[in-house]
């Protein structure tokens, strides 16, 4: 708790994080040895859950998307309820009413070997991703420069993986700063939508919500936009995995980005183009749960 200048105790939200094997870290203090190969060569997994009423919400979903990327890159993870339990540690005394990013990060651990590096950490929610969630936003396509299938044909590169090395996602984040637009969805060489550095992208077309398939095409399985399809039907919808092109999106009733932590985005201008805003955005908001204050 945090005593406020006019004496009333005010929620304590200042940035946490909680060590595996050591329990609640002072902010600001070093948790991490300079050779981890996390930090060396981005060698590590993590997962982002969205903190609601002071919990992780869709958190087994999470930690099973972790657990089948740990074995895809033979990263021996701690047990489940070892890492419930970390959560828990770093969740503690969460105010309820502030929304909270909670990561979970496993690194592969020291270069000269060693257990793997855990820890948790969770932040408020940033006032940007709520703006977004509540204002939409812009989005430019990008080329990333391969077929569709390209990488789920590699049969030695682990594929829909959230890992730490996500050099190309920041490249493109950044690249969206400079062409002044929010976010970008990138493009296969042949032609198809993908995904954002960090969302799924979902449109509406005909009464039916539709997404990237990721068993065929290698984007991150997104918990957010699995669990909405799941339950498109409360909202009259069917749902579908399909490829779509950007054409296609641009005759869509409604274009998304969907993430953990932003929730549903709505796609208010595509590459220039401004859309009408969809008067699904709302009930899509409320099925998931999502404040958009
Ligand atoms: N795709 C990428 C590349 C991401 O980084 C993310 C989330 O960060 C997503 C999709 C959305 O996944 P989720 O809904 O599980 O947060």
């Amino acid at each position: 708790m945090v005593m406020s200048s006019v004496g009333k105790v005010a929620a304590d939200t200042t940035a946490r994080i909680a060590m595996l094997g050591r329990g609640p870290v002072p902010a600001g203090e070093p948790v991490l040895r300079g050779d981890d190969l996390g930090v060396l060569r981005g060698d590590g997994l993590f997962e982002t859950m969205h903190l609601r009423q002071g919990r992780p919400w869709l958190r087994d979903e999470h930690l099973t998307r972790l657990a089948v990327a740990a074995a895809a890159v033979d990263l021996p993870l701690p047990p489940t309820a070892v890492l419930i339990e970390l959560l828990d540690t770093v969740r503690a005394g969460w105010p309820a009413q502030v929304e909270g990013a909670l990561r979970l990060v496993c690194t592969r651990g020291p270069e000269a070997g060693g257990p793997p590096t855990v820890y948790a950490t969770l932040t408020e929610v940033p006032a940007p991703s709520r703006a977004a969630r509540r204002d939409g936003i812009s989005v430019a396509t990008l080329p990333l420069g391969v077929p569709a299938d390209a990488r789920t044909g590699l049969d030695w590169l682990p594929a829909g993986i959230k890992s730490t090395s996500y050099a190309v996602n920041s490249a493109a984040r950044r690249w969206a700063r400079k062409a002044g637009v929010d976010d970008v969805l990138w493009i296969s060489s042949d032609g198809y939508a993908l995904e954002g550095p960090t969302a799924n992208v979902v449109w509406l077309t005909g009464g039916t919500l539709c997404t990237v398939p990721a068993t065929t095409t290698g984007i991150l399985p997104g918990t957010t936009v699995a669990w909405l399809l799941g339950h498109a039907g409360e909202l009259g919808l069917t749902a579908a995995e399909r490829m779509g092109t950007p054409a296609e999106l641009h005759g869509a009733d409604g274009i998304w980005f969907s993430s953990s932590v932003r929730g549903i985005t709505e796609v208010h201008t595509l590459d220039g183009v401004r859309r009408d805003r969809s008067p699904r955005t709302a009930a899509l908001h409320a099925l998931l749960g999502f404040s958009v204050a």
